[in-house]
């Protein structure tokens, strides 16, 4: 265990097996730990850390490369590009095409807002009386460059 090093931590437990099972099809030898720990007490699963997965040092950068092509780790950026983007209405005149890449092939799209969600609960299993807020949150979303804004009026 001594050349093993950390490689990632999951807080689901099914994720991990999956990411596990990705590595050992290519020949890389994985081990899990604290995944009973997990497993039985899954809901303080971040508390504890979760399962955390180690590879041999000389699989690690390797690992690292297969996990990304496999999705299990997302780059930064792509993750920044999920970000509805807040666009001031002084800076974006144009409201008929993309603030980022110009392109006029872009859709205005809805999405369920979570603080909603959490209202439902709070009505139905707690009936504590929640604040009205909009069900669908509004933003604007690009084809071309794949960004999301919305328009802040100032
Ligand atoms: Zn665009």
């Amino acid at each position: 265990m001594n050349d093993y090093k950390l490689l990632l931590t999951f807080s689901q437990l099914h994720e991990s097996h999956m990411a596990k099972g990705y590595l050992n099809s290519e020949r890389i030898a994985v081990f899990l730990k604290d995944e009973y720990m997990t497993q039985i007490h899954n809901f303080a699963a971040n508390a504890s850390g979760g399962v955390r997965m180690y590879v041999s040092e000389s699989d690690y950068d390797r690992s690292i490369e297969l996990l990304k092509k496999g999705g299990f780790i997302i780059s930064k950026n792509k993750q920044k590009k999920d970000v509805i983007q807040e666009i001031s209405s002084e800076y974006s005149a144009d409201p008929t095409t993309c603030p980022f890449c110009h392109s006029d092939n872009f859709t205005i799209t809805k999405e369920p807002n979570f603080a909603m969600v959490i209202n439902l609960f709070m009505l139905l299993f707690a009936s504590v009386l929640p604040i009205v807020i909009p069900i669908y949150k509004k933003y604007y979303l690009c084809f071309d460059c794949g960004k999301k804004w919305k328009i802040i009026k100032k």
